[in-house]
């Protein structure tokens, strides 16, 4: 496979140093912003799943929220969005945004919950599948909002201690609908939750992965899904500011499906998809085991004396072999987004080509990489690493993170390798994935199960869903080596 690499932006920060730093000890500070498009000032196209879906109200407010945290000489932010996705581009100028105001920043995250129930901010969902769904308007808006809160999560950084808590238990599988083999899901959660030096909760922050959709395809009420009520549970419970960060959600895992139900407590009935009530259950329930995996009185949480963090980050080029995307960004799908990179540089050039599936004569962008970024973070106190963080630029496979590739006759590259498994390279007991972490590349599949021509996997009679939204099959060994390697300390 072609991976080229090169020097990232920000050089790789290894700060094994930090640890002796003196007095410098763990701080957090948050900030929320609101990021609600304006339905009734402009048609906002919703984002997810047909084309043309508009929004004709507002449920809940769509939100960034940010969660800066210094330790030893580093400092860094994370912000979660209530968005379907978040470009690269956009990151990177949201980052310039923050730089220039907080030089001392050393890195910023900016990832996305998926939301299927918000805008349009990745340009696929407009009038028609040719059509960009995007409103630049809202998308600069966007950008200064996200850069503002984290600038103010900085502002508000203070003296805190952290509780580490993780739950597997059962039922967090059972909310996953996976839908296409192999079967292999990612149900672990894992909370952070930071509390001042009174006591007063500053942050929880819960990673876990599914899809937030449970309102279907039919609404056209703009929502958080899931999170909202998720989060809503956890500050009702716990006090301070509530951030979801979702996981390894290709495959995909999802809120919809034959494997997910919950049981009203009011009705004694399962409750009905796609409705209001099972998106509050849904968030609750994940809340609830959120909130008891913190719970230093049962005995689950974990007091963690962080003292350093350190941060590595990899700037990397993944060839893109998916025409859809190359047209739709030849014809300005992405709004200038997503420009095509060869040989390490920007390569714009664009040449009409025939293409009978988009109807004939279209403008091809023939660039060979897709420029995108992996981040490995480690929480370490006392020389002893305490919990992790890898970022990942789109919807993985859980069998990439967790184990479990399998060949099956009908695939496209019955013989390649492997990539190899993101956590096994975790040696932390708090292995976190952040999914659509500073990117969205789409899927990311293992290349040994890539099925974009018949015979379908499994000799199945029709194809697969995955592949019409993925990069290509070698962005998984790009995303996968990258990390091991961070990880590695390389
Ligand atoms: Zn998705």
């Amino acid at each position: 496979m072609r991976l080229s690499l090169r020097t990232p932006a920000f050089p790789i920060l290894v700060l094994a140093a930090a640890a002796r730093v003196a007095a410098a000890g763990l701080e957090a500070g948050v900030a929320k912003t609101t990021i609600t498009p304006d339905v009734t000032a402009a048609k906002v196209y919703m984002a997810g799943f047909g084309n043309n879906r508009v929004a004709s109200g507002v449920h809940d407010d769509l939100w960034v929220r940010c969660l800066a945290l210094s330790a030893g000489t580093d400092k860094l932010v994370m912000c979660g969005v209530d968005l379907i996705g978040f470009f690269y581009d956009d990151v990177l100028k949201v980052r310039a945004q923050v730089k220039a105001q907080r030089p001392d920043v050393t890195q910023l995250i900016v990832a996305s919950a998926h939301d299927h129930e918000g805008p349009d901010t990745m340009g696929l969902w407009g009038p028609s599948p040719l059509q960009s769904g995007i409103d630049p308007a809202y998308m600069d808006t966007l950008d200064d909002r996200i850069a503002t809160t984290a600038i103010q999560a900085l502002q508000s950084l203070k003296p805190a201690r952290v509780v580490l808590g993780r739950d597997d238990h059962p039922l967090l599988a059972l909310l996953q609908d996976d839908s296409r083999p192999p079967y292999v899901k990612d149900p672990h959660l894992f909370v952070m939750q930071f509390t001042a030096t009174d006591g007063a909760t500053i942050a929880t922050l819960v990673n876990w992965s599914d899809h937030p959709e449970t309102l279907d395809s039919k609404n056209t009420l703009i929502t958080a899904d899931y999170p909202h009520w998720l989060r809503e549970y956890v500050e009702q419970h716990g006090g301070g500011t509530a951030l979801f960060f979702n996981g390894s959600i290709g495959g995909l895992l999802s809120t919809l499906g034959d494997q997910v139900s919950l049981l009203d407590p009011d009705t004694g009935e399962v409750a009905r998809d796609a409705t209001w009530r099972k998106a509050e259950l849904f968030g609750d329930t994940v809340g609830e085991l959120a909130m008891r995996a913190v719970d230093r009185k049962g005995g689950a949480g974990v007091e963690a004396p962080v003292d350093s963090i350190v941060i590595r980050q990899k700037v990397i080029f993944a060839p893109i072999e998916n025409d859809g995307f190359r047209v739709g960004g030849a014809l300005g799908v992405f709004r200038g987004r997503k420009g095509l990179w060869t040989n390490g540089k920007p390569d714009p050039t664009v040449e009409q080509r025939d293409m009978p599936q988009f109807g004939g004569k279209v403008p091809y962008a023939t660039g060979h990489d897709l420029q995108t970024e992996v981040d490995y973070i480690q929480f370490r106190g006392g020389g002893k690493l305490l919990a992790e963080i890898a970022t990942v630029p789109g919807e993985i496979y859980p069998e990439l993170v967790n184990g479990g590739i399998t060949r099956y006759p009908g695939a496209d590259y019955p013989d390649a390798p492997f990539e190899p498994t993101v956590r096994a390279g975790m040696r932390s007991p708090f292995p976190m994935i952040f999914g659509l972490a500073n990117d969205e590349l789409g899927y990311i599949i293992p290349k040994c199960e890539w099925d974009s021509k018949p015979p379908w996997l499994q000799n199945r009679k029709s194809h697969w869903y995955g592949e019409v939204n993925s990069a290509g099959p070698e962005v998984a060994g790009a995303v996968t080596q990258s990390l091991r390697a961070l990880m590695e300390g390389e």
